[in-house]
């Protein structure tokens, strides 16, 4: 079993600016490190190293995503207004200012860089050059629009992934199942209405986005069940998320019966995030791998993507991350959790009442998309 493994050192030099922390520029704001530090994949990167794991994997050649590629799910208008910014001296923002992604000088080529990663690892899977492939990618794509930049998001890489290999392979079936803490909006806004492209986003309630990724919201009219919200309260852990992919992805998945999985894997679910609530551990990155590498195996012969989204702990998400490029490739390092006491020890990993009725929330909805009951 081989796995594709895709990093380039430009990642790095994305340009967040010197806004502290999420906290946009102005009066009384000292500048500092912006939440989203490069230092988090550059050692992420360096573990998959010096753990040896990198010997095992398959490394990918990237090419920038093209105007073609980019216009399959972004408009003209939106790539116009990225070359306008990218010309700024001091850059501009991505999201024309309403959602603060920084977006500087050169940043262009490595936001087609990121995208092209992503599409690099699908294309290996469909070549079976590789079975499965990792792209650590920077900047991620889950909240980016077909018309704008969305909180740090330029390109949306999973989506023009989706797109290229339907475009280039005649693949028409694709389940992308979303564990960053935040809701992939994005994603869900892009493949809406389109009941071949199967979306499934298991997030914080509520974080950011605040107006999306309610339970209730589970496709357009021609794709009524297509789109899978599992938001789960502040505070969620091991049992909750594995209750949810019991009870929601794993059947969901498998009745879609997709020709492929990608999987966009944010860390700001971990429990020393500083962006998100939740109490995720490296053993519960694995085990998630793990299921989805099942459900890959039993639908789409182990076709399986795995994009970097989010994740702001710099010491914390190299260890989760190295679990998920372990389970992928089959090797065990000997790294492991050096704080697992402190995750797996915790009490609250156990599932609470109202965790388990977010859960019933989602079923409900789901049933009544797809199984809708007869007038009476
Ligand atoms: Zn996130």
């Amino acid at each position: 079993m081989k796995t594709g493994w895709v990093y380039k050192d430009e990642y790095n030099w994305y340009d967040m600016g010197r806004s502290p922390g999420l906290i946009p520029p102005g009066r009384f704001v000292e500048p500092g490190d912006h939440l989203d530090q490069p230092d988090t994949r550059r050692r992420a990167a360096s573990l998959v190293h010096t753990s040896g794991l990198a010997e095992r994997l398959t490394p990918l050649r990237v090419a920038p995503a093209s105007d073609t590629e980019l216009l399959r799910v972004h408009t003209r208008d939106y790539l116009d207004f990225l070359i306008e910014q990218d010309a700024l001296p001091k850059g501009g923002y991505a999201d024309r200012g309403i959602w603060r992604t920084p977006f500087g000088p050169g940043d262009l080529e490595i936001a087609r860089l990121s995208a092209g990663g992503v599409v690099a690892a699908a294309r290996a899977v469909m070549e079976g050059t590789v079975q499965n492939a990792y792209a650590l990618v920077r900047p991620p794509g889950h909240h980016a629009l077909p018309d704008r930049g969305m909180a740090l998001c330029v390109f949306a890489n999973v989506a023009l992934a989706v797109q290229a290999v339907r475009h280039e392979y005649g693949v028409s079936r694709v389940a992308v199942i979303d564990w960053d803490v935040h809701h992939g909006n994005g994603t869900q806004e892009i493949f809406w209405d389109d009941p071949d492209v199967l979306t499934v986003s298991i997030h914080q309630d509520r974080l950011l986005q605040l107006s999306t990724g309610d339970a209730d919201e589970v496709g357009g009219p021609g794709a009524l069940g297509a789109c899978v919200n599992v938001p789960l309260p502040p505070g969620s852990g091991t049992h909750a998320y594995r209750e949810a992919f019991r009870r929601i992805v794993i059947p969901r998945v498998r009745d879609f019966g997709p020709e492929l999985i990608v999987v966009a894997s944010g860390y700001d679910a971990s429990f020393f995030d500083p962006n998100g609530h939740m109490l995720l551990g490296v053993r519960d990155y694995r085990w998630m791998t793990e299921q989805v590498m099942e459900l890959a195996a039993g639908t789409c012969e182990g076709r399986l993507v795995v994009a970097h989204e989010g994740g702001y702990s710099p010491w914390y998400v190299p260890f989760c991350m190295l679990a998920v490029v372990e389970t992928l490739a089959g090797e065990l390092t000997e790294v492991g959790d050096p704080v697992g006491f402190i995750v797996e020890g915790n009490p609250f990993q156990e599932i609470s009442p109202d965790q388990a009725r977010a859960v019933d929330r989602v079923e409900a909805a789901l049933n009544a998309a797809t199984h809708p009951r007869p007038a009476s």
